[in-house]
């Protein structure tokens, strides 16, 4: 497997992460990777640092979201985004550098979920756009 930083996927997570209120993700240490040859099933994987690691090496949580290439670069923005708001959800509300199941206590990580996000996505792209229609009549 070979990975190489995800400039392209970063800004697209930079910007969903502006449009929705998730306060808790701290954007410098959220890395984009994509990975060629991963041998994986899936669009995209998060990965954490173990407790243990983070105590050794003296860090703070950091999260990795690998796109897998193979299967992601090809799909539409849409789903893209779909797809990274999914791993967005694995981010705990303290950013403790855990993972929240996709069935956990609240509510389940799955599409329902994931389109409801999608939608307030939507929405706030909506709005910012009639603010800046609003305010560049010349
Ligand atoms: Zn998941």
């Amino acid at each position: 497997m070979e990975s190489e930083r995800a400039y392209d996927v970063q800004l697209m997570l930079e910007e969903i992460l502006e449009k929705l209120s998730m306060p808790h993700v701290i954007n410098s240490r959220l890395i984009c990777m994509r990975s060629k040859n991963a041998s994986a099933n899936a669009y995209a994987r998060i990965w954490s640092l173990p407790a243990i690691w983070r105590n050794a090496l003296e860090i703070n949580p950091f999260y990795i979201i690998e796109v897998v290439s193979e299967n992601y670069d090809s799909l539409e923005q849409e789903e893209k985004k779909k797809i990274l708001i999914h791993e967005l959800l694995h981010i705990p509300k303290k950013f403790t550098g855990g993972l929240v199941p996709h069935k956990n206590r609240g509510e389940k990580i799955d599409d329902r979920l994931v389109n409801k996000i999608y939608k307030k996505y939507l929405a706030a792209c909506e709005a910012s756009r009639e603010q800046d229609a609003g305010s560049g009549g010349f």
